[in-house]
């Protein structure tokens, strides 16, 4: 990674940290403090920021700043993350009294703790200058405004709501903790660093910027640990040295092969380790990958709080949730001697510590490092609040930036047109465009109308969302009427697929029944339709005016068409050697439609390179004492530009995570 390039990085963190800063500050009551016995100093007056607040972050009702509302209850609705959330809000003649989330589908845990968090803020502080929640924007977002219809609808002043800005109560406010080892970020990588330095002994504070403990595993399907015991009882055995040699050539060499190693050999004892920690994952035999289903969803939370509880809380430890890193503490020397961080209420905590992780899980919701580093542009499927504040603190003092820094986790491919679909159909009906992408059936081209792979890429995640990604940020799956009329009549099986489309099963957990492939899909031209007139896909009559409509090259798609159908007829594609059985006829007449299909980074992998121990290192290649790096910020070791795998996110994330915490704690507690 060149200077010129570390220092636009370091640019865009800035615009996007000032960005997410500038929408107000929170007012709630400041929390109890975590630790009786941490020092508390104040250095500075409490500053308001507006001429409506007062340093205590107390609601003001001033003559001058008093609301008008007209008395009574009003119903708004809004689009969240996962679906629609309506509210009732009532105002007494000055204030807003009470809101109600009549109904809400926003993601357990992390949606749904957005809402009480932001309800908490406007009643509080009778305003509307509220930040997202870090990781829930659109929830947060989509809750905001149903709020703001409804003081609308009360006659109230929104503008003035909205600059009605409190100021944090604790803002100027020191506090100094110490530990042998902090953790900063909870995820899997993090809560295992926790947990497995403090069974080593350590005393050790972990801090997570948001309310939510488990980051992306939250999220996530099943991971890879090798070998592990339950692999190994079902009959299913990885031959390892094979397994590292391919991983190696698979990723042009230009990775660490003793970091692959440690992987491949180690992430199997994770598995037991989880097992005794009470995380329990069910093994599943991926064609002959060795998968491991995380805890169902709406457990996986508790049960990573409960192994913090029993380890770390229980030997004195503690865990700050709601609490963001900043920078790292060094001594003269350039070692790591702590971190500071930043309470929700605006304290300053200054921890210090021998070890540092760092788990903030990279930097994927920052659209401007993503671009500058990988040049993608597609959707942010990761968390929210994953901007690149870890490696820019450890970039700061002189972790060096990784020669293939900018990997990504493209994993997904999703459909523009599902979003809106799902509020007018039910979730099967909503999903065929999306469904359509997962199978190889059907002609994908790229924005200009060019065919740009064999189809047969989409059976496989990696691959797919990489040949997209090589395309620009999104391609069309071409569909024609006849195919259309055959998924009507047979469903999937009349078009040919060959098996059910390989999406997360996240994807069709809502209609798990319908998901065969001889289900007829009923509506399906309606369904089309819909999706054209909502904007989120083309059609037209001919091929001509199909590519019009959808901005294509028409002398290009028109040709690629072309080829195509000979391709279909002759049985033989010898553009990209599609396979004939692929090669489903699509008729001779329109109209004919186009999907629109986006990639979805589920994360960044990499920016800090490490060592086995999981010590970062600097421009020499030496290590910074104190620092070290687990997850997804240390994980281009294992990858050269991209992630490729099933599993490895989660596996690799616990077993970084287990032994980074070790090797921190050792050190730590002086045995290393
Ligand atoms: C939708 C989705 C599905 C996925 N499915 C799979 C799957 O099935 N299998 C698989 O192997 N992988 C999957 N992955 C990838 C996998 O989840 C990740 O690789 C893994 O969970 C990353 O763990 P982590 O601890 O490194 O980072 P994260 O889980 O991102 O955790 C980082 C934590 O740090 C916190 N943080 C950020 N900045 C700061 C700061 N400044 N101070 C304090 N805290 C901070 C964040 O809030 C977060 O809690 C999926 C990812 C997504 C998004």
């Amino acid at each position: 990674m060149k200077r010129k390039s570390k220092s636009l990085i370091v640019m865009a963190l800035c615009f996007t940290l000032f960005v997410s800063l500038l929408g107000g500050c929170e007012n709630k009551k400041n929390d109890q403090k975590t630790d009786n016995s941490s020092e508390s100093i104040d250095t500075a007056e409490n500053t308001g920021t507006a001429e409506s607040t007062d340093n205590t972050g107390s609601k003001d009702t001033s003559a001058e700043t008093a609301m008008k509302y007209t008395p009574g209850t009003y119903t708004a609705k809004a689009d969240g993350k996962d679906g629609t959330i309506t509210v009732e809000v009532t105002f007494s003649e000055t204030e807003i009294t009470d809101i109600n989330i009549v109904s809400q589908t926003e993601t357990e845990g992390i949606g749904s703790e957005a809402l009480k968090t932001i309800k908490e803020q406007v009643l509080s502080g009778q305003t509307l200058a509220v930040d997202a929640v870090s990781g829930a924007t659109k929830t947060s977002d989509g809750f905001l405004s149903a709020i703001e219809d409804t003081v609308k609808q009360a006659g109230g002043d929104v503008d003035k709501l909205k600059a009605n800005v409190v100021a944090k109560e604790n803002e100027g406010k020191v506090e100094k903790l110490t530990a042998d080892v902090v953790v900063v970020g909870a995820g899997a990588s993090g809560v295992s660093a926790a947990v497995s330095a403090s069974d080593k002994g350590a005393k050790v504070i972990l801090i997570e910027k948001t309310a939510t403990i488990g980051g992306a595993s939250n999220l996530s399907w099943a991971g890879k640990f090798y070998n592990s015991s339950v692999a190994l009882d079902n009959g299913v055995k990885v031959e390892v040295e094979k397994e590292i040699s391919d991983w190696i050539v698979n990723n042009h060499w230009r990775v660490d092969a003793a970091a692959v190693r440690q992987y491949v050999t180690k992430s199997g004892e994770t598995y037991d380790w989880l097992t005794s920690k009470g995380y329990n994952t069910t093994f599943i035999n991926f064609g002959g990958e060795q998968l491991h289903m995380l805890p169902p969803y709406d457990t996986r939370q508790e049960l990573l709080k409960n192994m913090l509880k029993e380890s770390v809380e229980k030997s004195g430890g503690q865990v700050l949730t709601e609490t963001t890193g900043k920078k790292l503490l060094t001594n003269d020397k350039g070692d790591v001697t702590g971190v500071s961080a930043e309470k929700k209420d605006g304290t300053t905590l200054e921890i210090t510590a021998k070890s540092v992780v760092m788990a903030t899980g990279g930097y994927a919701a920052n659209a401007e490092m993503v671009k500058e580093l990988f040049g993608f542009e597609g959707i942010n499927g990761g968390l929210g609040q994953n901007v690149g504040e870890g490696l820019k603190m450890a970039w700061d003092i002189g972790a060096k930036v990784p020669d293939n820094v900018g990997g990504q986790m493209l994993h997904q491919t999703l459909s523009k047109a599902t979003e809106n679909l799902k509020k007018q159909y039910d979730s099967f009906e909503a999903s065929y465009p999306l469904m359509l992408s997962y199978l190889p059936n059907f002609m994908n081209v790229g924005p200009s109308g060019a065919r740009f792979r064999d189809e047969a890429a989409t059976l496989t995640a990696v691959a797919a969302a990489n040949t997209s990604a090589f395309n620009g940020p999104y391609h069309m799956v071409i569909v024609s009427k006849q195919q259309l009329e055959k998924l009507e009549e047979k469903g999937m099986s009349g078009v040919d697929a060959p098996s059910l489309p390989g999406m997360p099963p996240e994807f069709y957990a809502d209609f798990k029944d319908q998901y065969t492939l001889e289900n007829p899909w009923k509506n399906v031209v309606k369904v089309f339709d819909s999706m054209v007139e909502n904007g989120d896909g083309y059609k037209g009559n001919t091929i001509e005016e199909l590519a019009t409509n959808a901005g294509m090259d028409v002398e290009t798609f028109k040709d690629e068409y072309n080829n195509y159908m000979k391709a279909i007829k002759s049985g033989v594609d010898t553009e990209f050697g599609k396979k004939a059985e692929y090669l489903t006829p699509m008729g001779e007449e329109g109209p004919y439609y186009a999907v629109v299909a986006q990639i979805n980074n589920l994360g960044s992998v990499g920016g800090l390179l490490v060592n086995t121990k999981f010590k970062v290192l600097n421009d020499q290649r030496v290590p910074i004492k104190g620092l070290y790096a687990v997850g997804l910020e240390s994980e281009g070791v294992l990858f050269n530009d991209t992630y490729v795998g099933n599993g490895v996110g989660i596996g690799y994330s616990f077993t970084s995570g287990r032994l980074g915490g070790e090797d921190a704690a050792d050190y730590a507690l002086g045995s290393k």
